[in-house]
């Protein structure tokens, strides 16, 4: 980040001899920055073998382990902290994932931009399976979940109109024009608890309150993000039509299950040529003067003397 002001400063005044020196201040400022990225079901295992030089890290957070090692690599020029949001071998249902310490763990490991991936089912005919859609609002409907870092430091409350950060979703809504699957630029995200599957009536009802997609992970992820001083987008693969759509009476379920499955596999693979599109642009992914990087500034109500001193020695990272 510093290089990246670094390079807008000489832009400005002028400094910058050529396109050389532009090239390879963006190429180091490229290096320094770390992306957090979560993958989702499918694109788990996928993402991971498309990581360089990949180092395994264990980390520990005061909210427990994530949800498995995060993978510290490179994915074009660009040096990403990974984890696969539901653990090796997907062993994670929905409401055991440890939102809060996968968040912590990234941001200690420096990632101060997260770029999620998560599967969903499509609330709308326009949204088809394989399509990918990054989320601009959510419905959040979980309710046995960790949702905040400061239960034990005091009252904070940040502003969450625009749960995701819009200049990062800007730049892959951008980087989708060079890929060639079917993205569409926003979409309300109906986060529910699970593992179950809606209702017929919820799925109906989930459309009338203007949802998009539903899915069972979204959130906490993106609050905690929010008040981890992260900038976080979310691009969500959709499997198939929710149940508000009734399904051709004439395929049976093992079919209508391969169906779904390699509807997953394909919209898997336009999410990591979108990923890999979005990390090879120009310039910085993170950015300081984002107001997702000051969430904290005004949010926390207790005052100084009344904070838990030794829990916000301990929640450190998400004030940096
Ligand atoms: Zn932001």
């Amino acid at each position: 980040m510093a290089i990246c002001n670094t390079v807008q400063k000489k832009r400005e005044t002028g400094l910058v001899d050529g396109y050389n020196d532009i090239k390879t201040d963006m190429e180091a400022s490229m290096a320094e920055e770390i992306i957090g990225v979560i993958g989702g079901t499918g694109l788990g295992d996928g993402l991971a073998e498309h990581i360089k030089r990949a180092e395994s890290k264990e980390i520990d957070t005061p909210f427990g382990r994530p949800s498995g090692p995060i993978m510290v690599g490179w994915l074009g020029a660009r040096k990403v902290a990974f984890i696969s949001r539901h653990g090796p071998g997907h062993t994670l249902s929905p409401s055991e994932v440890p939102y809060a310490a996968n968040v912590f763990a990234l941001k200690k490991l420096g990632a101060k931009t997260l770029i999620a991936s998560a599967a969903v089912g499509s609330l709308q005919q326009e949204i088809a399976p394989k399509e990918l859609v990054v989320v601009d609002q959510f419905i959040d409907k979980t309710f046995r979940r960790q949702s905040s870092f400061f239960a034990n430091f005091g009252a904070v409350h940040c502003e969450f109109s625009h749960p995701c950060c819009e200049r990062l979703r800007q730049r892959i809504v951008d980087a989708a024009k060079d890929v060639s699957a079917v993205t569409h630029d926003k979409g309300t995200y109906v986060c529910m608890e699970g593992p179950q599957f809606s209702t017929r009536a919820e799925s109906l009802m989930h459309r009338q309150w203007g949802g998009d997609l539903i899915g069972m992970t979204a959130m906490p992820e993106a609050k905690l993000a929010r008040e981890a001083q992260m900038c976080y987008a979310l691009i969500a693969l959709a499997s198939d039509y929710d149940c508000w759509k009734e399904h051709d009476p004439s395929i049976g379920k093992h079919e209508l299950l391969k169906e779904i499955i390699g509807n997953l596999t394909a919209a898997t693979a336009n999410a990591i040529a979108l990923i890999k599109v979005v990390l090879s642009i120009d310039g910085d992914l993170c950015d300081d003067s984002c107001p997702c990087r000051k969430s904290l500034e005004l949010a926390v109500w207790t005052p100084d003397e009344a904070q838990n001193k030794e829990e916000k020695e301990k929640l450190g990272v998400l004030f940096e």
